[in-house]
């Protein structure tokens, strides 16, 4: 919900509502509108990046909205839950070493080598670090990457995106929005109906069959 604010403050800031007087305008004085309206997006974009930086810092316990579904896929509502933070130490105590690497570390598993790869038993795949649901099986496609793949989140509120430039390449990586867990990346060369390719890490994963 919160990330919805976000896009409709950053969409009304823009104030660059007065196209109907350009044509009066010379070409520079055109040009030095463009640039003030800039100046202006940029300006308001930092009060934002300022805001959300405030947030972050100010609030050990950040609380996030999360999406509960019930063994059987059927959600139970949102709620307002505290974000999970733990040492490396007591990650490393809790998971596989794959799953550390994966989750924990932003590392990749083998193409091929995850046991959910090929998977095809139904139920709701969690978050391997703190069971947050991630994904129906429904939403389950074989992409033939060697990954497992889906073509939507089980609940949006469950999932955060953000840029990756690692390894040479531009990419979203999506990471689990209670604990921050890295999962994988997402595409736009999906089927249909959403177009989307999330690209998963078995590992940072867990099954639990449809009840
Ligand atoms: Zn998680």
């Amino acid at each position: 919900m919160s990330g919805n604010r976000f896009v409709t403050g950053k969409g009304t800031g823009k104030g660059t509502g007065k196209a109907g007087t350009a044509k009066a305008l010379s070409r520079r004085m055109f040009i030095a509108g463009i640039g003030a309206a800039a100046i202006g997006a940029t300006a308001i974009g930092a009060v934002w990046r300022g805001a959300f930086a405030a947030t972050a810092s100010s609030a050990p316990a950040q609380d996030v909205s999360i999406e509960n579904f019930s063994p059987a896929g059927k959600s139970l509502g949102i709620v307002r839950v505290p974000k999970i933070v733990k040492s490396d130490a007591e990650w490393r105590a809790q998971l596989s070493p794959a799953a550390f690497n994966v989750a924990r570390e932003e590392g990749t598993e083998r193409a091929f080598s995850g046991e959910y790869d090929h998977y095809k038993a139904d139920g709701i795949f969690r978050c391997v670090c703190c069971e947050t649901a991630l994904y129906d099986s429904k939403a389950k496609f074989d992409s033939g990457t060697g990954w497992p793949s889906f073509w939507q989140p089980i609940s949006a509120l469950n999932i955060a995106k953000q840029s990756d430039s690692s390894l040479f390449m531009q990419r979203d990586a999506i990471s689990c929005r209670r604990c921050n867990a890295h999962l994988g990346h997402v595409f736009d060369d999906g089927p249909r109906p959403t177009g989307l390719r999330y690209c998963m890490n078995s590992v940072a994963l867990i099954f639990t069959a449809r009840a």
